[in-house]
C-alpha cells in the first residue's frame, strides 16, 4: 500500500516509528507536512498538491494532527477522504475530539463515566457553579490547555473563587471538576486501536503535585488494567468515532472516570514502557480494515 503520514515533522518519535513499522511490513511510507499541503476543493476531481505536484495514489492516510493545526489539519485529512482514501481517524472524529466540551457531552450522553465537571465562560454566581460541581476541593482547567499547563487544583471554595474570576479576566473559557483525590495523583493511559486497549501505562505525578502529565515530571510504569477500565476505555474511543485513541482514566472509588480522549496520543512513551510495537499494530489495523471510499462521516457533521 501508499500510505501518506500527515505529519508536521518527520523526525518525531511517533512519525519516525510509523514510517520504519509501514516500510518494514513492504508499504511505501510518504510524510507529507500538513500545512505544506494545498489544494483545489472547487474542483471536480478533488485534488491534494505538495511541492508542485498532485498527490496521488495514496491508499491510505496515518494522521498525526497537533492541536495547534487542528484546523487545517483536518481540512487537508478531509480532502484525502474526498480523494476516497481511507483515513486511520476521520476527520470529524477529530475535530470532535479536540472540542473537549463537546467530547465531554458526547460521552456523558453515551453513559462513560466521567468526574463532575461544569463549564462556564463568564459565570454570573461563580458560588453557584462550584456547589454545582459539589464543591472544593475541585479542579479548574483551562479549555486550551495541555501538557497539565492551565490545569490547577483549588482546596477551597475561596481559592477556587479568586481562580475562577482571574480566568474571567483572561475571557477563558473554563471547565470547573471534581477532584478525584483517591486517585492519587495517577492515571492511566490506555492506548486504544480499533475495539482493543493494546498497551496501557500508569502516570505517576512527582512528590507534592497532582498532575501526572510527564511533562510535569510524572513518571510512567506498567500496569495491569481492569476489564471495567478496558471496557470504558474502548467503549470511548468508539463514542468519539476514533479507530485509534488515547483514553485517559481516573481510577475513583466509583470506577473508572475517562478524563479526555486523545486521538493523536504519543507512542514514544507506550511503547518504551510497554515494549510492544505499537506502530506496528496501528499498519496492520489499516491493512486489516482500510479501503477505498470508506470514510462513514464524508468529512460532514
Ligand atoms: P492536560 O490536557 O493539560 O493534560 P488534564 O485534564 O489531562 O490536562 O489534566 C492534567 C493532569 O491533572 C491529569 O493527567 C491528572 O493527573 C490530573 N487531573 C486532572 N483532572 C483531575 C481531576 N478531576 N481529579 C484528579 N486529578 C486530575
Ligand atoms: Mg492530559
Amino acid at each position: 500500500m501508499k500510505i501518506a503520514v500527515l505529519s508536521r515533522n518527520p523526525r518525531l518519535y511517533s512519525t519516525r516509528r510509523l514510517v520504519e513499522a509501514g516500510q518494514a511490513r513492504g508499504h511505501e511510507m510518504v510524510v507529507i507536512d500538513t500545512l505544506r499541503a494545498y489544494m483545489n476543493i472547487a474542483s471536480h476531481k478533488p485534488q491534494i498538491h505538495y511541492r508542485g505536484k498532485p498527490l496521488e495514489g495514496f491508499d491510505a492516510v496515518i494522521p498525526r494532527i497537533g492541536a495547534s493545526v487542528t484546523f487545517y489539519g483536518c481540512a487537508v485529512l478531509r480532502q484525502f477522504e474526498m480523494m476516497g482514501v481511507f483515513p486511520l481517524n476521520e476527520s470529524v472524529a477529530i475535530a470532535r475530539s479536540r472540542d473537549k466540551l463537546r467530547s465531554l457531552q458526547l460521552l456523558s450522553r453515551r453513559g462513560i463515566g466521567l468526574p463532575v465537571t461544569g463549564f462556564a465562560h463568564s459565570p454570573d454566581d461563580i458560588a453557584d457553579l462550584i456547589d454545582m460541581v459539589n464543591g472544593a476541593p475541585l479542579v479548574i482547567k483551562v479549555l486550551e490547555g495541555t501538557q497539565g499547563i492551565g490545569v490547577v487544583l483549588c482546596e477551597t471554595a475561596t481559592a477556587a473563587e479568586s481562580v475562577i474570576e482571574a480566568f474571567m479576566g483572561l475571557k477563558q473559557d473554563i471547565m470547573v471538576q471534581e477532584y478525584i483525590k483517591e486517585a492519587g495523583g495517577a492515571d492511566i493511559r490506555c492506548f486504544v486501536v480499533g475495539d482493543k486497549v493494546i498497551a496501557a501505562m500508569k502516570r505517576q505525578a512527582k512528590p507534592g503535585e497532582f498532575r501526572s502529565n510527564l511533562h510535569r515530571g510524572g513518571s510512567a510504569s506498567l500496569i495491569k488494567i481492569t476489564p471495567e477500565e478496558r471496557m470504558t476505555a474502548i467503549r470511548a474511543a468508539k463514542v468519539m468515532g476514533l479507530s485509534v485513541a488515547g483514553v485517559d482514566i481516573l481510577r475513583s472509588n466509583h470506577g473508572p472516570l475517562v478524563m479526555e480522549v486523545n486521538s493523536s496520543p504519543g507512542m514514544e512513551g507506550i511503547e518504551t514502557i510497554t515494549g510492544k510495537d505499537v506502530a506496528g499494530i496501528i499498519i496492520q489495523y489499516i491493512e486489516k480494515n482500510g479501503g477505498p471510499h470508506l470514510t462513514r462521516t464524508k468529512g460532514k457533521g
